[in-house]
């Protein structure tokens, strides 16, 4: 059976290409900053955000963990919205491991913060209160439809950091796909933020890994916390290459994910019992809420499965599916053929 696989862009495996630069990797002990590939990968990184410098670690999460832990200490509070994947995916690590207090407040349905809310969950300086001391938005909005955050809504957001004494994280899993799909450069999406984590391992198609990037001293702090944690690697240069392969090669190929979402979602469209979510701007992430009685995500999942389709459920009636290099346009029929079938 051909297997249509839209479970997330994580699935992504490396290509033949890809492994060449891999095998062909110049190595060293990262740990002591020997390994000249995973050194070439940061100042690439840290060039293309328009950063002092960059840090390669394990995962997002990783990246977010220890961009929270190098710029707040015990007590101090991150305000973040509740769709967050910093909050809702990421096991409370800022609290579990910093003693940091999350501070949520609802994300809008375009995944944007009200910037008025950010300004009213800020604390003012009272024994009683801990200390507000960064902000986080995450672009794209994963929960809500993988919506792109604009610069001129990271501007405002970056201002009102500034005036209120605020660091602003941007957790950027998936900033090269709110780039692309905006058509401007991804260093203006993070021109306001003092730090931001993007992920290699999602639609870039590398194995593993993201990166961390802001100024000097943060990057040194982060990379103490990176080694606490257990993620000091050695002959990273192997991983490495294949995020350099992946920023070198695959960012422009985002765009072919984005039209196949979109395909799929007008496909989608035309059938009974479910209902697209839209979102301004379409990345690679399509959300379908499901409206027939008596059908949950999980059978809708599980009925699609059979048909070679994979998705995840993400609620009771809610499923996700996420275009990647795997999942070609001529699969995306295919694909509403499966619902169809599925819904029957
Ligand atoms: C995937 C993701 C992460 C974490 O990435 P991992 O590499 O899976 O740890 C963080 N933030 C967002 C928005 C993500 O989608």
């Amino acid at each position: 059976m051909h297997i249509i696989d839209l479970r997330s862009d994580t699935i992504t495996k490396p290509s033949a290409a890809m492994r060449v630069a891999m095998a062909e990797a110049e190595v060293g002990d990262d740990v002591f900053g020997d390994d000249p590939t995973v050194n070439r990968l940061e100042a690439l990184s840290a060039a293309l955000m328009g950063k002092e410098a960059g840090l390669f670690v394990a995962s997002g999460t990783m990246g977010n963990l220890v961009s929270l832990l190098a710029q707040c200490g015990r007590g101090d509070e991150v305000i973040l919205g509740d769709q967050a994947h910093t909050f809702v995916n990421e096991q409370g690590g800022m609290a579990a491991l910093g003693g940091i207090l999350p501070h949520t407040i609802r994300n809008c349905p375009d995944g944007t913060l009200d910037l008025a809310e950010v300004e009213g969950a800020i604390r003012g300086d009272n024994i009683h209160y801990p200390r507000t001391r960064l902000v986080t938005v995450e672009n794209t909005q994963n929960l809500c439809g993988g919506n792109p955050l604009t610069p001129a809504y990271m501007h405002q957001l970056g201002a009102l950091a500034r005036r209120r004494g605020l660091r602003l994280h941007v957790d950027g899993a998936r900033i090269f796909n709110a780039a692309v799909a905006l058509g401007v450069d991804v260093k203006e999406l993070v021109a306001d933020a003092d730090t931001l984590t993007f992920c290699l391992s999602k639609g870039l198609g590398a194995p593993v890994g993201s990166v961390v990037c802001g100024d000097r001293a943060f990057i040194a702090e982060a990379r103490r916390a990176r080694k606490v944690l257990g993620g000091g690697m050695r002959q990273a240069g192997i991983l490495a290459a294949a995020g350099i392969y992946a920023l070198e090669n695959n960012v422009g190929r985002l765009a072919e994910d984005h039209c196949n979402a979109a395909a799929l979602e007008a496909g989608l469209s035309a059938l009974p019992g479910i209902r697209p979510e839209p979102v301004q701007v379409r990345t690679d992430i399509l959300y379908i809420t499901i409206e027939r009685p008596g059908l949950s995500g999980g059978q809708l999942a599980a009925n699609l499965g059979e048909r070679g389709v994979l998705i995840t459920s993400s609620g009771p009636k809610r499923v996700r599916a996420v275009t990647n290099y795997h999942a070609t346009a001529e699969d995306m029929p295919l694909v509403v053929r499966a619902f169809r079938e599925a819904l029957a």
